[in-house]
């Protein structure tokens, strides 16, 4: 299960505090150093798990933790409250705009789980009463169209496909213009990946970017890559500025850097969190909900 390992590692820091009455300093700092070795090994960057245990020793030692009688239960509600701030404190939800259609841009590496998060995302929007149209960019994975068809077939959301002979930006645009024909009013946009960045795929992207100016460009992150979901996310964020990130794979055994990072690192929230291969798998991204799974 995701988390595990830190969810674990997290109480024993936080076991080694409720054994004492009163708490020092010196006991408040002992606790945070575990902490910070917990957040490392689940591969959270560097440089936020600095800033973080700084923010949470300064809060801990600064609050009325050390003259509290029961000073362990104080120290977790305040990593859970810091849990939460660094994943963004409240759900961030999709900004449909003013006037539909609502264009949502799908980005991300191959692999990442793209083409199952569009049909999920469309197949969640379908319920809320939106009527999606999926557009099939991704012109060079053999088989791609055909397994977002199958997708769109399975949660009952329209695709426009124009095969694999034009451009994508031709494509995105003539998928746009056949929602507004159609009244779909919001339209998906599956895109390219690649196994690592590449300049060209940006490129392309970016001229998608241009053609459609889409409300949402939201980034699909595989949780389970740790840190180099983060640099993804920094490069495409640096690139494309995005609007948010969809984790995927948060049901597998990730150690859960990716989840405890991006946001701190982007500045850009998490929107969704994907938890399957069934199109079912998906849910809104409550960082409260997640801090309080994470210290379990
Ligand atoms: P794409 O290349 O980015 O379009 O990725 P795909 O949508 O083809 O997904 C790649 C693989 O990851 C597929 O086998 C999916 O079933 C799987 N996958 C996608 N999302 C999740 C998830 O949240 N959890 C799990 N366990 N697998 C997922």
């Amino acid at each position: 299960m995701a988390f595990e390992s830190l969810a674990e590692k997290l109480q024993g820091a936080f076991n080694q505090l409720r054994g004492k009455g009163k708490l020092n300093e010196k006991d408040v700092k002992d606790a945070m150093r575990e902490v910070k070795l917990a957040l490392l090994e689940a591969d959270v960057n560097f440089k936020v798990v600095k800033d973080f245990i700084n923010t949470l020793t300064e809060r801990a030692i600064g609050e009325s933790v050390l003259q509290s009688l029961t000073p362990g239960q104080q120290v977790i509600k305040l990593v859970n409250e810091e849990l939460t701030n660094l994943m963004g404190k409240t759900q961030s939800k999709i900004d449909f705009g003013s006037k539909p259609p609502t264009v949502i841009l799908m980005a991300g590496l191959q692999g990442a789980g793209k083409t199952t998060t569009c049909g999920k995302l469309g197949s969640i929007l379908k319920k809320q009463g939106k009527r999606p149209l999926l557009v099939a960019c991704d012109v060079y994975r053999p088989a791609a169209i055909q397994q977002l068809k199958v997708v769109g077939e399975k949660v009952d959301v329209p695709v426009f496909e124009q095969g694999n002979e034009k451009s994508p930006v031709d494509i995105a645009k003539a998928g746009l213009a056949h929602a507004i024909h159609f009244n779909n009013d919001v339209v998906i946009i599956d895109t390219a990946g690649r196994l690592h960045i590449d300049e060209n795929l940006m490129q392309e992207l970016i001229q998608i970017k241009d053609a459609v100016t889409p409300n949402e460009i939201l980034l699909v992150l595989d949780s389970m890559t740790g840190q180099d979901a983060v640099n993804v996310a920094e490069h495409f964020n640096s690139q494309l500025e995005i609007s948010g990130v969809i984790l995927t794979k948060l049901d597998g055994d990730t150690r859960g850097g990716a989840a405890l990072s991006v946001r701190a690192v982007t500045g850009k929230p998490i929107k969704y969190a994907c938890i399957g291969e069934k199109l079912t798998d998906i849910e809104e991204f409550y960082p409260d909900r997640m801090a309080s799974r994470i210290l379990g």
